[in-house]
């Protein structure tokens, strides 16, 4: 078999007749049927094929499959955007009165369907803390059914040990979902550690350029069935064109990985140098507190990283204002480097006390480390910090 940089700039749509070179976009909503029986057959599924693009659509699949193979599983479900692909796996295997045990540190969006989707199904979320997986058992109940979690965390890059959570949810027969948004299955795959689905937001470093947005979860065949039955007739499908764009995307997503995991560690190493810097951290620095069980299932540290100002809040927020290139916006991911400012934006709505307990200090900065030359970044937040 060819190796994955190959395939995925090479395992595409078979060309048309009229031998095009790059895939051509099936902007379609439904496909005609040969005859009555073909329409039946497509129908029952007793025939594999298209039927209409609520269900599945050539660059969408084009796109799915590429993320499975990406990340060593079976088969996908691509859905509009990260979220839909969150609520679409919860939707689909959660029942009322079953529990979830979720990471505490999730995505903001996460952590509202924990709080106040779920919870009018019935369905509860019992919390634990990144750190302390010895004793995630104890919170397990013989209603739970899932666990779910994100490594790295956002915005604190915490690194949870996917080997002993693994074993953990085998031990109790849990599904164990990751959300592997920060790390890219360049850079880890969680499956290898036991994860049963695998979800990735597809706006961030699969697009990689701030486009478009999209979602996926992959897994085995028969929890995808699951999904796909859910997702189907409920509508979370994405467009061809967005299918088409991440798809194109991924055959560069290699290279970009490999550049942003070498823009990071240098920045990050340049940081902790700086006397206005404290607290820099990033999977790869033998700083961080989890740089061990970094090192053992991650290839590379990733392009997100944080750090704090000294001076608190006022002088995280001078700091982002002095900021001449990098951008000050909310995406991440992106070949341009962005900065952020958890507490005076995602995590605003949060007492200083609550802030604490996720990790998030008032002088807390998250850089999305883009692909722009190394020395360019460097120098702005040089600037920005005198
Ligand atoms: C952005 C993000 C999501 C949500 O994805 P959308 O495409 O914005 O819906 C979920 N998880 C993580 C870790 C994210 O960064």
């Amino acid at each position: 078999m060819r190796r994955i940089e190959t395939r995925l700039i090479r395992n595409q749509l078979n060309r048309s007749e009229n031998r095009e070179h790059a895939v051509p976009l099936y902007l379609t909503s439904s496909y005609t049927f040969e005859n009555a029986d073909q329409m039946a057959d497509l129908f029952s599924g007793q025939q594999e094929g298209y039927v209409y693009s609520r269900y599945a659509n050539p660059n969408v699949t084009e796109f799915g499959d590429k993320v499975a193979d990406l990340e060593g599983v079976e088969a996908s479900w691509v859905t509009a955007s990260g979220m839909a692909a969150v609520f679409s796996t919860f939707g689909a295997l959660l029942c009322q009165g079953d529990e979830v045990l979720a990471c505490r540190s999730v995505f903001g969006s996460t952590h509202q369907l924990f709080e106040r989707i779920l919870p009018k199904w019935g369905i509860i979320t019992n919390y634990v803390e990144f750190d302390k997986v010895d004793k995630w058992e104890e919170s397990i109940t013989d209603k739970t059914k899932l666990i779910y979690l994100e490594t790295p965390t956002n915005p604190g890059v915490d690194i949870i040990d996917l080997e002993s959570v693994g074993l953990l949810a085998k031990k109790h027969g849990l599904l164990l979902i990751v959300d592997n948004c920060f790390a890219t299955p360049i850079n880890q795959r969680p499956a290898k550690f036991g994860a049963d689905l695998v979800i990735h937001s597809a706006t961030k470093y699969f697009d990689g350029q701030g486009r478009v947005m999209g979602g996926v979860v992959v897994g085995s065949k028969v929890l995808m069935d699951e999904i796909q039955s859910f997702a189907r007739h409920t509508g979370p499908a994405i467009s061809p064109f967005n299918a088409w764009v991440l798809s194109k995307s991924l055959e560069t997503l290699p290279i970009r990985m490999e550049k942003h995991n070498q823009n990071a560690l240098l920045l990050a190493k340049k940081l902790e140098q700086h006397p206005k810097v404290q607290k820099v951290k990033y999977p790869f620095l033998p700083s961080h507190p989890q740089f061990e069980i970094a090192q053992k299932q991650m290839n590379g540290g990733g392009g997100i990283l944080t750090f704090e100002v000294r001076g608190g809040l006022s002088k995280g927020k001078l700091f982002l204002n002095r900021l001449k290139m990098i951008s000050l916006t909310a995406n991440l991911g992106d070949s341009r480097s962005i900065a952020t400012h958890p507490a005076s934006t995602t995590h605003s709505k949060l007492t200083e006390e609550q802030r604490q307990v996720v990790g998030i200090s008032s002088g807390l900065i998250r850089i999305s480390v883009g692909l722009e030359h190394i020395d360019d970044i460097w120098e702005d937040i040089v600037q920005a910090l005198a």
